[in-house]
């Protein structure tokens, strides 16, 4: 049993981080600026509020709870907002990584395991897509994490801090007997948005092109459920603090869902047909986006457990029954 200091522990994958977590039976502590994250997302541990750039206030909390390894899920995550503001993400998810890595050094914790994405790939160059991968951001967003990634790499090398880089695909799922969920101030996601029209709270579904070289011309990605997303972050933990070596994974199911399938799913699942329409390319998107899992596999012997159908089930009891009655 250790002691985990999660940042971002009142989001979206942090809070199912925190839940695994304890029910892994681990001590949890939840740093979180609530910028957008949300206080009643904190159930597993002692809250700590304050900011990661905020070195003094992550100072007293390392010395107030002396964590044994580090879960940093806290970012910015919008990848359009990070085009739009790329000053403000590399302020949060760089300089405040840093701020963190730093008081880590300072501390004496020696185990860091970092949400990444793989948005770090950039234009997926063969499919599916392993960690040898190169790594070419198109976004801002994917540069910020990719530099954590290196810094990390190389304060390991120097100071001998052991780190998990966890490259999430598409996050998708909820907890709703826990009461986790998605909730995102704007909503971009496929999976809420598709949802949301069914309970009347989006006019229509827009397709984001349909002439892209896939098997219905839909956009392809690899919808990996949050808690399975979970269960990966505790092996991690438990690797780096069992004295296991540092390793980049990515965290998918190695199947691609494409967004005709995800709204046949939905119907499978619902019982109701989302109002869908064609609408153009989104800048920035890529065609296809599929993990390769065989190193993830073999190394923390993790594989995603939960199907596309049992995500959108669990993502609709969420949006559907739970958040309304959390967040009136
Ligand atoms: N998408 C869509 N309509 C929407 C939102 C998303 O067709 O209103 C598509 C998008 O083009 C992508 C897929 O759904 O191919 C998943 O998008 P999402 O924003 O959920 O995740 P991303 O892959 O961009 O991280």
């Amino acid at each position: 049993m250790a002691t985990i200091l999660v940042t971002g522990g009142a989001g979206y994958v942090g809070s199912h981080c925190c839940l695994a977590l304890k029910r892994a039976g681990h001590d949890v502590v939840v740093y979180d600026n609530l910028f957008n994250g949300h206080e009643r997302f904190v159930k597993w541990g002692a809250f700590e509020r304050g900011d990661i750039r905020d070195k003094t206030r992550l100072t007293e909390v390392f010395v107030r709870h002396n964590p044994d390894a580090v879960l940093h899920c806290a970012a910015l995550i919008e990848v359009g907002e990070s085009v739009k503001y790329p000053d403000r993400f590399y302020d949060n998810n760089v300089t405040g990584a840093l701020v963190l890595l730093d008081v880590m050094r300072e501390q004496g914790v020696g185990a860091f395991v970092f949400s990444s994405t793989c948005a770090t790939y950039g234009e997926p160059q063969r499919l599916p897509m392993d960690e040898t991968h190169p790594q070419l951001p198109v976004s801002p967003y994917g540069w910020t994490k990719l530099m954590i990634e290196r810094a990390s790499r190389d304060i390991a090398a120097a100071y001998g801090l052991k780190f998990a880089h966890l490259r999430y695909f598409n996050a998708a799922g909820a907890c709703p007997d826990e009461g986790i969920g998605e909730r995102h101030e704007p909503e971009t996601h496929a999976i809420p948005l598709a949802l949301f029209t069914l309970l009347g709270r989006r006019e229509g579904f827009k397709i984001f092109g349909q002439d892209w070289d896939t098997r219905d011309g839909s956009c392809l990605r690899d919808y990996v459920h949050t808690l399975d997303l979970a269960d990966a972050h505790v092996r991690a933990v438990e690797r780096l603090l069992g004295g296991g070596a540092s390793l980049a994974a990515n965290l998918g199911t190695g199947d691609g869902v494409t967004v005709l399938e995800l709204l046949a799913a939905i119907e499978r699942v619902t019982g109701k047909r989302v109002p869908a329409s064609p609408a153009p390319r989104r800048d920035g998107d890529a065609p296809a986006l599929v993990a390769d899992t065989a190193l993830v596999k073999r190394e923390l012997g993790w594989t995603a457990q939960r199907s596309i159908d049992q995500i959108i089930a669990d993502a609709w009891r969420w949006h559907a029954d739970v958040e309304p009655q959390l967040f009136v």
